[in-house]
């Protein structure tokens, strides 16, 4: 029986991959060991975050990183580093900057997505720069570089970056433009992590600071994320996630920033005090981490490819599939189930409704469902929950009659 079942909650079979709205990736023994060994002991937040930066670091190549409540919260603690800096008074403002203060964050318009509210959560306003001209039938062209150039002003406080294989202009040339004007760039890499060198490639383009999830590809709580970059900028970030209850005669700067002496004042509670991060939580990433940088997840792939292989077997014709083999051995094989729509008389989407509300009840991936396809992520599949996959979707796809 499934836990979730005491509480009248049914649990559903998982087929889309580290889906927030889903729970995310599942945990691998490791890290559940790893979270509750953590849960029955005691130590200082403070200094497991110093830990966890120097860990982050040797394997993003990031000076510093700090464990964080996820990407979301690392977009926002992030926007509050670059805000406030080392500043008690400013990070205490936040998130009104200071009358005059830098705040404006350049963004490609076509980079545009749910998640920036993060940023603007922090008291970041955005400023859209480029045309979304590509989706126009004579367009070729996208953002490019000299845009945000154009855009910088005296209120540009940094540029804010979505990392994904596709994205335009390249994150080298957007760091090296806004270095030449002094400013940091913020990347969003939430799902964006593999293959495994996509960070530690992301670190070395100069980015000031790059937060991604820890419950997607890293396979850790689905709670946390990783904020890591320059070290004044991740110390600050701490600053404003900790709980800052500490006597004054007793307190002193976070060992991760490189001159604490530059910090004047021992700030308040800041902006990510609601964004607390727990010692299981961290032990339960930082294990994550290592598992991930190890290659420990590799050896998944091949049984992956082979369950997914079964349910293709299984769709009946006229539908179809197609299975995505990226063969690099890191990033996820997916299968792609293509709706015979007109002969089944249903659609893609009526599909999804039914294994969404049937028994057991399956979520697959919907991006492509206006396609006509449905997608199979193999990452929180089971054995026995790919033989239920496989057979839900024989049923459902067989023609009646
Ligand atoms: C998933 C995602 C996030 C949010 O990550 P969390 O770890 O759930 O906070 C942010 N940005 C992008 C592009 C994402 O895909």
């Amino acid at each position: 029986m499934s836990i979730f079942e005491q509480w009248g909650v049914t649990p559903i079979i998982n087929a889309t991959g580290s889906v927030t709205r889903l729970g995310g990736a599942v945990m691998p023994p490791e890290v559940i060991a790893a979270f509750s060994a953590a849960a029955s002991d005691a130590c200082s937040l403070e200094e497991l975050q110093v830990a966890a930066s120097r860990i982050l670091a040797h394997h993003t190549g990031a000076a510093a990183g700090i464990v964080t409540a996820g990407c979301a919260a690392g977009l926002t603690l992030g926007t509050a580093a670059i805000l406030a800096g080392l500043d008690a008074g400013r990070m205490e403002r936040l998130p009104r900057p200071a009358p005059g203060d830098r705040h404006e964050f350049l963004v490609a318009r076509e980079q545009r997505n749910g998640y920036d509210h993060a940023v603007r959560a922090a008291g970041a306003t955005l400023v859209e720069v480029g045309f979304n001209e590509i989706v126009s039938n004579a367009g070729v062209r996208r953002t490019e570089t000299w845009e945000y150039g154009a855009a910088i002003t005296e209120r540009t406080a940094g540029i804010l970056y979505i990392a994904a294989p596709e994205a335009r202009p390249r994150l080298q040339e957007v760091v090296d433009l806004a270095h030449r004007h002094c400013l940091p760039v913020l990347v969003d890499a939430a799902g964006e992590l593999l293959p495994r060198n996509t960070l530690p490639d992301l670190v070395a383009t100069g980015a000031d600071l790059v937060a991604c999830s820890g419950g997607k590809a890293l396979r850790g709580p689905q709670s946390t994320g990783i904020l890591c970059g320059r070290a004044e900028l991740v110390g600050s970030a701490l600053l404003q996630m900790l709980d800052m209850d500490d006597h004054p005669d007793l307190w002193s700067p976070p060992g991760i920033l490189p001159e604490p002496r530059r910090l004047f004042g021992q700030p308040r509670h800041g902006l990510g005090r609601g964004f607390k991060v727990s010692k299981e939580e961290i032990a339960a990433l930082l294990t994550a981490v290592e598992l991930f940088f190890s290659g420990h997840y590799d050896q998944e792939r091949s049984q992956q490819l082979t369950r997914l292989r079964q349910i293709a077997g299984q769709i009946p014709a006229p539908s179809r599939w197609e299975l995505d083999d990226p063969h690099d051995g890191q990033r996820f094989p997916v299968l792609e189930v293509v709706v015979a729509e007109q002969a089944l008389r249903k659609s893609a989407f009526d599909i999804c409704r039914s294994l969404r509300d049937g028994s057991p009840r399956i979520f697959v991936g919907h991006g492509q469902l206006p396609l006509g396809r449905l997608v199979i992520h193999p990452l929180c599949l089971t054995e026995t929950q790919s033989v239920q996959v496989a057979e839900r979707l024989r049923v459902e796809l067989t023609p009646s009659g």
